[in-house]
């Protein structure tokens, strides 16, 4: 008989017997078993495959099947049994393909398998139950540890959680100082402060994430909404319960905050948000257009090479009116500044409910909402019934439709009751842009006139500023 032409199989995985074997050493063994049996090694084939039941397809393996299947090789070879098949699935396969060409089987480990008698194909079927049983029972056993340290809130490792100082045993203390830091933000956040605001004022003090580095929008983001805050304890997206260790924002305003920023409309804002104070606010004064002007940036001296920002009426043909932003903003700061300082504008102002209140209303609207979409969620996942939901989302309809009507109340005063009984200047001096947007917005139109001289010569004159509300003649 001639001399048996055998395919060497190896393969990289974690799991089971022989994990991290190197490829180069499956391959050495089995070379030395062929040269003890006298086989010739004819074909050598390998995979790389880290988790055992994936179920990615495995280009080696279909090789040494495709080899098989065409009488190229009468033996395999592999370093364990269980370097050749993930599954009793594969196993099937392998023995369809084998039997009928008695292709001998032998692992450079120990053993062989002999798929040409119905007693040998018993022996491979139950080797490979049992290790199938084995591998699905240490996947389990990590699963259910996991779960368990989810639902103690142990920590898993890693740095320590920004807001907490971990514990020896995994247990957590709250970080006060990291803890105050959540706690602003959010308040900010729900108060209409930008992302980017946030991220600018923490950096600018000089505050670092757990791991020393500083903010930028993905790592406060992540931050500001881990469910932990609020002491939830979550695996995989879905809230287990609560936590032992101590929560540093209510339940309410984490929902709220997660809303906020799961917002797609929000997620546009952050990359276009407005540089200028004026941009999408003040508008054309060309009669029958009053677009909102954009910020562009213009020549300032062309042989010089210097530019500036004008606010332009996006109208065709470089629009109706251009102004230096510069200048433009200077004197609506100024016109603003004046009306705020006026104790008559501001009476109208003070009657208004505290801040505080309207946040809490806001916080309470926007958890209503999200309790409405999680029971829409459950719903869809089977957890509840139809009816259920439907129960559910009268009864938080209701609430929502008395916050919303609180809500519509209080807002009126909301940008500018930080100013009533202050000195107006170092109020607006601390403001972040979009805060300081937001009270023009709500204070004011602002209407750049087109100029009948040439150029941008830059004239108060054609800017016309008109309080939206307040005493008349204000
Ligand atoms: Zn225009």
């Amino acid at each position: 008989m001639t001399k048996k032409r055998a395919v060497i199989y190896c393969r990289i995985s974690q799991d089971r017997t022989g994990a991290g074997l190197g490829v180069a050493r499956q391959r050495e063994d089995c070379e030395r078993l062929a040269a003890r049996l006298g086989w010739e090694v004819v074909q050598v084939e390998s995979d790389n495959d880290t988790s055992a039941y994936s179920g990615k397809k495995r280009q080696g393996y279909a090789a040494v099947l495709e080899a098989i299947r065409h009488g190229r090789v009468d033996a395999v070879l592999a370093w364990h049994e269980d370097r050749l098949h993930r599954s009793p699935r594969e196993l099937e396969d392998y023995i369809e393909a084998c039997e009928p060409r008695a292709i001998v089987t032998r692992f450079a480990q120990a053993g062989e398998l002999d798929l040409t008698t119905s007693s040998g194909r018993l022996t491979a079927r139950i080797r490979g139950a049992v290790a199938r049983q084995e591998s699905e029972h240490k996947a389990e056993r990590v699963k259910r540890a996991q779960l368990q340290a989810a639902r103690d809130g142990r920590w898993l490792g890693g740095a320590p959680p920004f807001g907490w100082n971990i514990r020896p045993d995994g247990s957590a203390t709250l970080n006060r100082a990291e803890a105050r830091e959540i706690q602003g933000a959010c308040k900010a956040l729900l108060a209409g402060a930008s992302l980017g605001s946030i991220v600018a004022d923490l950096n600018a003090r000089n505050v670092s994430t757990s791991t020393g580095r500083p903010w930028n929008y993905t790592s406060l983001r992540q931050v500001l909404t881990r469910p932990r805050n609020a002491g939830l304890s979550v695996l995989n997206g879905e809230v287990l319960g609560r936590l032992t260790w101590p929560a540093i924002i209510s339940e309410d305003t984490h929902r709220a905050v997660v809303k906020l920023l799961s917002d797609p409309a929000r997620r546009r804002s952050v990359t276009n948000r407005a540089k200028w104070l004026l941009a999408g606010i003040a508008v054309c004064g060309k009669a029958g257009c009053g677009q909102p002007l954009k910020s562009a940036t213009a020549a300032r001296n062309r042989s010089k090479g210097t530019t500036r920002t004008v606010y332009r009426c996006p109208a065709g043909g470089g629009g109706h009116v251009a102004r230096s932003a510069n200048a433009v903003d200077e004197h609506v700061e100024g016109v603003l500044l004046g009306l705020l300082s006026r104790e008559d504008f501001l009476t109208v102002f003070a009657d208004g409910p505290a801040p505080e209140d309207t946040e809490a209303l806001r916080v309470e609207a926007m958890s209503l909402r999200e309790r409405q979409s999680e029971a829409a969620d459950l719903f869809i996942k089977g957890r509840i019934t139809g009816s259920q939901l439907a129960q559910i989302s009268e009864e938080t309809q209701r609430l929502l439709d008395q916050v919303e009507a609180a809500l519509a109340d209080s807002t009126r005063g909301s940008a500018l009751a930080q100013f009533v009984g202050r000195d107006p200047q170092p109020v607006w001096a601390t403001l972040a842009l979009d805060r300081r947007r937001a009270v023009v917005r709500e204070l004011m139109t602002v209407t750049v006139l087109p100029s009948a001289r040439r150029g941008n010569i830059y004239d108060p004159e054609l800017v016309s500023i008109k309080p939206r509300r307040g005493p008349s003649g204000a």
